[in-house]
């Protein structure tokens, strides 16, 4: 069997040249659909992530401002940026790009963020509705890697899926997103036995660890859905996911690629989410 690879990268593009119309007609009712990024410090992969989500966001007509800041910045002067971005009536989204310097606190800043804001859908209020199945910001690669499956109307529904990877970020969430979408969902992470055991019976497997080729083909079962969460660079630069791509395509039924795959996704829902606060912030 040979796999459909899912390229994230094209239906990204789609979906960004549909959001293009609704930011347009948006904008002709007179509401600019509006992200403001904080980043603190000079970390280069942090910066590259910035300029990419302010790229996207210029395509698809979505006001994006940056307010950089160095990495001396005290937490309380972050939490009183926040309380502004929070009350003032131009943003409908805030994003503080992680991770921050050491000595501020992630959490307190996540839950200083208004939940009606939290594009990013990190803030507790927002992940408790996501758990108890409201419609809410869910965050953005475990929200892209769901739509990736549905556009290719893959069943999720029945289907056991298994995670490898609970981080807040990306393996809980999705997760939460499989199991709202019917599936019967394990998780596996750093102290889970015998791992092969659950990502062989998986139908869908999702791949969240940050391991340059953790599982390879022999790890999966013919006909499995295979989702690749992983960024990792080799030692000859090129970017890699956790899966051994060729291996696991003459497996999988479906499989992303990486570049190109869940990446491109990930902004694009945040996009998404931007447009859905402003819709909200002006009760349409
Ligand atoms: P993370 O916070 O470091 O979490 C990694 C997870 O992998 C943890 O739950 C950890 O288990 C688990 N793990 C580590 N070693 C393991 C092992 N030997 N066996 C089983 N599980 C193991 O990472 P993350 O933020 O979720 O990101 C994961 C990867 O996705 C990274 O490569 C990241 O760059 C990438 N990523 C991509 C996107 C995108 O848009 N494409 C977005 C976010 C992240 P414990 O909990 O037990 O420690």
């Amino acid at each position: 069997m040979t796999a459909e690879v899912i390229y994230g990268s094209e239906l990204a593009a789609n979906l960004r040249s549909e959001m293009k119309i609704e930011v347009d007609a948006l904008r002709e009712k007179g509401i600019i659909p509006t992200l403001t990024v904080v980043i603190i410090g000079d970390d280069p992969a942090s910066k590259s992530y910035v300029r990419g989500k302010q790229k996207a966001s210029k395509e698809v007509g979505v006001e994006s401002n940056l307010i950089e800041l160095p990495s001396t910045t005290s937490q309380q002067e972050l939490l009183n940026l926040i309380d502004q971005l929070n009350e003032d009536k131009v943003n409908h989204g805030i994003l503080v790009q992680l991770p921050l310097p050491k000595h501020i606190d992630e959490q307190i800043i996540i839950e200083a963020i208004s939940p009606s804001k939290d594009v990013d859908g990190f803030h507790p209020i927002n992940i408790g509705r996501m758990i108890s199945g409201k419609d809410t910001f869910f965050p953005c690669t475990p929200f892209g890697i769901i739509t990736m499956l549905k556009s290719k109307n893959i069943e999720i529904e029945g289907k056991k899926a298994v995670v490898v990877g609970r981080s807040n970020i990306v393996g809980k969430p999705v997760g939460q997103l499989l199991l709202n979408e019917n599936a019967t969902v394990t998780y596996c992470h750093s102290k889970t036995k015998n791992m092969r055991e659950f990502t062989e019976d998986a139908d869908i497997l999702i791949v969240a660890v940050g391991k340059e080729h953790f599982l390879t083909g022999d790890d999966i079962k013919t006909g499995a859905v295979v989702v690749d969460v992983g960024v990792n660079r080799m030692a000859n630069g090129k970017l890699t996911g956790d899966v051994e791509f060729e291996s696991a395509k003459e497996k999988a039924s479906y499989i992303t690629p990486v570049p190109k795959g869940v990446g491109p996704m990930t902004i694009t829902m945040l996009l998404h989410n931007t447009i859905k606060s402003a819709r909200q912030f002006n009760n349409l």
